[in-house]
């Protein structure tokens, strides 16, 4: 995926950026715990299609 996209990729719900996973092929939002999938490089930014995430690790 083009980076210069990924940096403009905001979360539609709190707007705060996404952390793409690369091995997941999902765009991250840390602070609503979701993972929006990336659909032949399209990321699909429908939050009933995100993902609920569980972090309970910290780096
Ligand atoms: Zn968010």
């Amino acid at each position: 995926m083009d980076n210069y996209l990924l940096k403009t990729i905001t979360c539609p719900i709190c707007n705060n950026k996404l952390n793409y996973d690369s091995n997941l092929k999902e765009l991250i939002c840390n602070i609503d715990f979701l993972a929006y999938p990336v659909k032949n490089g399209i990321p699909i930014l429908i939050d009933t299609k995100a993902r609920k995430i569980l972090t309970d690790h910290k780096e």
